[in-house]
This record gives C-alpha cells, structure tokens and sequence, in this order.
C-alpha cells in the first residue's frame, strides 16, 4: 500500500482539486491519503471533512492551531501506515504524474526516490536567489546535499521508520530525510506555478527554517566564531604592539578614526558571535523543553490508529 502526506494550510478549493489528481495518478494503486490541516483560518478543514466521509481512502487530522509544514509532515508521516509513504505539497506545486515514477523506482529497490527541481519557475526571485544560497551553504557545511532538493519525496518503510526515530523538536525534513542513508534515487520534476494563492510560507518562517535546519545539522558557524575570534586576537597583537612602540617614541596619539573603527568592528562582531550561541542555546532550550512537535485537534475518516504519541 502506498501512503500519500500532504500538509494543507488555508488551500481552501485546492484540497478537492489535490485530492482528485491523486485519485487520478494513483489509479490501480492500494493508497491512503492522510491531510494534515494545519490549523488553517478557512474552510479547508470542513473540505478535507467531507472528502474523508465520501471516500475511506482519504483520512484527515486537524491540528490544534498552525504548527508549521514541518510538523504538519510529521504528525502525517506518524500515521502513514503504507509500504511506501509520499510527500507532497497539497498546492499541487509538486507534479503528481512524478509519482508513477517514483513509485517504479521504488518497487525497483530504492529506499528513498527525491524529486529535484529542473526548474524554479513557481517562485520569486527573490526566494529562488535565497533558496540558491542557503542550499549551497547548507550542503557545503553538512555534506547533506540540498542542492535543487525538495520535500517531495518518497520513503519506502526502514526509511520512514528510521527518520520517525529522530527525537528533534524542531524537525527539518529535508535534511533529515537525507541524513538517514539508505538506497536513495533521484527524479527530475519541473515545479508548477501556484494556482491557489500566494506561498503560505511568510519570509520570517522561511529564516526560521533556515536557522533551525543550519543550527539542526551543523556546529560550523560556532567554530567560525571562534576562528574570527583568533584573527582578531592577531590583528590586536600586531595593533597593540606598534601602539606601545610610538607611544614609546613619544608620538602624539593620532588615530581617532582608527579607533572608531575598530570599536565598530569588534561590536558588530561581539554581537553576532554572542547571537550565533544563542541560536544554539535556543535549540537547546527548545529540545529540553520538550513539548510535543504538535497538537491533534480532530480526526476524520478512516480507522485511525490511536495517535502517534511524540516520544
Ligand atoms: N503549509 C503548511 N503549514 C504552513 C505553511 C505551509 O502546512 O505553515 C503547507 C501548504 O499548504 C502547502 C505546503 O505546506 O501544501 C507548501 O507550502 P507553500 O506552497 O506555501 O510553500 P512553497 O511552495 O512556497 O515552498
Ligand atoms: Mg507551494
């Protein structure tokens, strides 16, 4: 059986016209498709209602109020009970028709079939410019490859049970569906342009992303603290020094703008290092809180098995 996730935020229409291309491209298949409201402010949660009482493959879970994609995924991934699990954005961003193949691949013997961008046609400039950087960073720093990655992706069964073991609070699928190993295959999918709206993702979100998947995965901007830090106990070596020798020599203390500058500097360098520990004492923070990645609400359709308890 083939299990299908999609988080669904304020898609409002979208979700008939999602749920009806899956039909549509998983024709002959044994499938569920779980939908994850994710608290959203329409009638989405009513729409994925009804279409889980008009047809038993459909499931719906409603959560308490907006958790965010990322654990809107997750609370999907803990109910998915296929042999294979999809992920895909309910926006239709993401092709369906990749899903045949991807399906192919997996009963081929891949653990993990990715889907990445042959194109960006569907976003902004500035958000592929954006994406451009932080992915090339990220897998520079990780060694977990991002480039042109999406969450569009399938997970054959270890693999879904290998990244549901990850006790992470704040979960970046991407990454982590990457870190886990396992036989992996690539497919090309040429994303769509939105039809239903705006991205539901607010540009703040987006650096919270971006922060948690950095901070998740790698210390390297620590020790770039502290390498900044040893250059610049250098610099006040050599600074220092020829400071002590004029002053020596009995040179009038010129240099006003010298200082100035210097204090500017090292401030701004004071101040992001201290803000690079506490990104991380945040992450911290969070992790030993320990509060659960979400909240269910409601349920519709299906027989759900009892909620997947967040360990
Ligand atoms: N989404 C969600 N919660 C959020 C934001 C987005 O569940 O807080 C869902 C959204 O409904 C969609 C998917 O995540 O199915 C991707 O969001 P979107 O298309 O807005 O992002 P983009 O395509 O711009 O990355
Ligand atoms: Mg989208």
């Amino acid at each position: 059986m083939i299990s299908v996730v999609a988080p669904v935020y304020n898609e409002g229409p979208g979700v008939e016209r999602f749920a009806e291309r899956m039909a549509e491209v998983l024709d002959g298949h044994d499938y569920e498709l779980i939908l994850i409201d994710d608290g959203s402010a329409d009638d989405s949660w009513s729409r994925i209602a009804s279409l889980a009482l008009l047809d038993p493959r459909v499931r719906g879970l409603r959560l308490s109020r907006n958790f965010g994609k990322e654990a809107a995924l997750l609370a999907g991934l803990e109910q998915a009970a296929g042999d294979a699990t999809v992920v895909i954005d309910a926006d239709l961003q993401h092709p369906p028709s990749a899903i045949p193949e991807m399906i192919r691949r997996w009963r081929a013997g891949a653990q993990v079939v990715e889907a990445v961008k042959r194109n960006r046609t569907g976003q902004s400039l500035s958000s592929r410019l954006g994406a451009r950087v932080f992915n090339r960073a990220f897998t520079r720093l990780t060694q977990v490859d991002l480039v042109d990655a999406t969450d569009f992706r399938l997970l054959a069964r270890p693999a879904l049970e290998a990244l549901l073991r990850m006790p992470e609070h704040s979960s970046f699928f991407r990454g982590t569906s990457s870190w886990i190993g396992f036989t992996r295959e690539t497919v090309e999918v040429d994303i769509e342009h939105r039809e239903g709206g705006a991205s539901r993702w607010t540009a703040r979100a987006l650096f919270r992303l971006a922060v948690n998947g950095l901070t998740s995965f790698t210390s390297a901007p620590l020790h770039l603290v502290t390498l900044v830090g040893l250059t610049f106990a250098a610099f006040s070596v050599v600074l220092g020094v020829q400071t002590l020798v004029r002053w020596v020599q009995g040179h009038s203390v010129a240099g006003f703008p010298t200082v100035i500058l210097l204090l500017l500097v090292t401030g701004t360098f004071v101040l992001l290092g201290l803000g690079v520990i506490g990104e991380y004492l945040a992450r911290i923070h969070e992790e030993v809180r320990g509060r659960p990645r979400y909240l269910i609400r409601e349920r519709a359709g299906g027989t759900l098995p009892s909620p997947g308890v967040p360990e």
